[in-house]
């Protein structure tokens, strides 16, 4: 069920309690502004999510409200994620669903990197 991106920020989300530890994930990398872990429902060979540590939505939340540093640090994990799994080559794809039109489902900010095939068409019909 997409999530309204616009609401207040839910520390009872998903993601807020892998960042905490309190439920389990497979960590690929951490930093001080991410943490990047396996997604649990693979849509592609390889399908890493990209989380910032800030308490931020969407990426219109996190756009408007992060400092520089938090996009920086968030912007250059991604990179780093990519580059560690070695997709940088053949090539990779980033997603970010936003709310309800987006199919937004975790309402903690995360980019999806896919990769390790070719992945289709960009938009499903
Ligand atoms: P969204 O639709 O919000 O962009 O994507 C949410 C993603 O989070 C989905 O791909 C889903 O498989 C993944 N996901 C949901 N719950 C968990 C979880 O508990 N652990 C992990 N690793 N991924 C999750």
């Amino acid at each position: 069920m997409p999530i309204d991106a616009t609401l207040p920020y839910d520390d009872a989300n998903i993601f807020a309690k892998i960042l905490r530890g309190e439920i389990p994930s497979t960590k690929v990398y951490e930093d001080e502004w991410a943490f990047a872990f396996e997604d649990i429902n693979p849509q592609a060979e390889i399908h890493t999510l990209v989380i910032p540590k800030g308490r931020y939505v969407s990426w219109d939340d996190f756009s408007a409200k992060a400092s520089d540093a938090e996009i920086g640090g968030f912007v250059r994990a991604v990179g780093t994620v990519a580059r560690a799994k070695g997709l940088v080559e053949l090539g990779y794809r980033l997603l970010a669903n936003i709310g309800a039109h987006g199919g937004q489902e975790v309402s903690h900010l995360h980019v999806h990197i896919f990769g390790g095939q070719p992945l289709g068409r960009m938009i499903s019909a």
